[in-house]
């Protein structure tokens, strides 16, 4: 059949390795001899036990995950982790921290909020539409935890090292790049990311927690909304996304065969160097928007100096066989959302069509 495959700069869902499509479709009617489709089976039968239970052993390999912390496949997104996090993890007379780095943040400061968790904001890029990461953040004594976001999709900002949240322990928003590079787990109390951006379908959330946080559960809160009640059942308490477990499965598998995280990162680097070389030599006509050392690796946002250009700029991608890079309304113009899974020949392209347009309309 013929398929035509575009390159899919969309920040999510987003592009998956043809690899892994491949292999789902290709066993998708009928799993491994068994007459059915994964997605047909009990998620209390073997085959879908031995399925779920490698997923969960691959990812504590390829991510290293130390002894300490449990993995959790749970639903809801990431914005449903905006609110167990202060249900499950402030204690009662304590106080939270948050780093504010833009929309996502924020609307993980609101659920606090909601909750009536007493917070303090500990550092906020806010003055300058959340173009840089603020650094030093200096970390009061004595906070329930640190909540941050460590990829900022909709600016294009990413903390390139993780802060340091003195006696605390930070709560990690890692949805935009989770898995794109490797994870320092010292100063980490929990980390938590939807599959949609780097690692499989959206319906997935893995949650990666310190067991020690349990004992700050409360007795009103319902199971579902309990971090433990996942952790007792190994997230089978209910009936968990089996089709997105599986995804993610072959997706761990694809970045072990790439070479593990390192090589997923140097892989990463690469690609997105390609973009930013062409802004940075262009400075007049294209402009950049996160500051150069807080630069993403996983979302490249920048306008165009003549902004009227935008939708010209966008018509001419489509004809090149590119989608997905109109920039979110907080930032407008462009944005390239380029994870594990888009190839380098597709940065490379965008790099040569925005050479192109530059020589068309500069
Ligand atoms: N956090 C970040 C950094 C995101 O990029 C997104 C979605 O784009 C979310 C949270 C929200 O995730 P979800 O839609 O899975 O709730």
């Amino acid at each position: 059949v013929f398929m035509k495959r575009i390159f899919n700069f969309s920040a999510g869902p987003a592009t998956l390795p043809l690899e892994v499509l491949t292999e789902a479709r290709d066993e998708f009617l009928d799993f491994q001899g068994s007459g059915m489709s994964i997605i047909e089976m009990s998620h209390r039968g073997g085959i879908f036990q031995k399925v779920h239970d490698e997923s969960m052993a691959r990812l504590r390999a390829v991510a290293a995950i130390p002894e300490r912390f449990d993995i959790l496949y749970m639903t809801g997104g990431a914005s449903t982790q905006f609110a167990l996090i202060p249900m499950n993890l402030a204690r009662k007379g304590g106080k939270a921290g948050y780093i504010n780095t833009g929309v996502w943040s924020k609307k993980a400061i609101e659920q606090a909020k909601i909750l009536g968790v007493d917070f303090v904001e500990v550092a906020s890029s806010k003055d300058q539409n959340h173009n840089y990461i603020p650094s030093p953040i200096n970390v009061p004594a004595g906070l329930d935890y640190v909540h941050m976001t460590s990829n900022n999709t909709i600016y294009g900002t990413q903390f390139r090292t993780l802060p340091n949240p003195g006696d605390s322990k930070l709560v990690v928003d890692m949805s935009s790049d989770f898995l794109s590079r490797p994870i320092d787990w010292s100063h980490i109390g929990m980390a938590y990311a939807g599959l949609q951006k780097n690692a499989g379908p959206s319906g997935l959330t893995v949650v990666i927690i310190d067991r020690e946080y349990y004992e700050r559960e409360k007795e009103e809160t319902p199971s579902m909304f309990r971090y433990s009640t996942f952790a007792k059942e190994q997230s089978l308490y209910n009936t968990p996304p089996t089709f997105q477990i599986y995804m993610f499965g072959l997706v761990l598998k694809w970045i072990e065969k790439q070479g593990g995280l390192t090589a997923v990162d140097a892989a990463n680097e690469k690609k997105a160097k390609l973009i930013y070389d062409v802004i940075d030599a262009h400075p007049d006509f294209y402009l950049g928007h996160a500051r150069k050392e807080d630069r993403s690796l996983m979302n490249v946002t920048w306008n165009l100096a003549k902004q009227e250009l935008t939708d010209d700029f966008l018509k001419g991608t489509k004809a090149a066989s590119m989608d997905g890079l109109k920039g979110h309304r907080s930032v407008g113009g462009l944005r390239a959302s380029i994870y594990n899974a888009m190839p380098l020949e597709g940065c490379q392209a965008l790099a040569d069509y925005m050479k192109d347009f530059l020589k068309k309309n500069g």
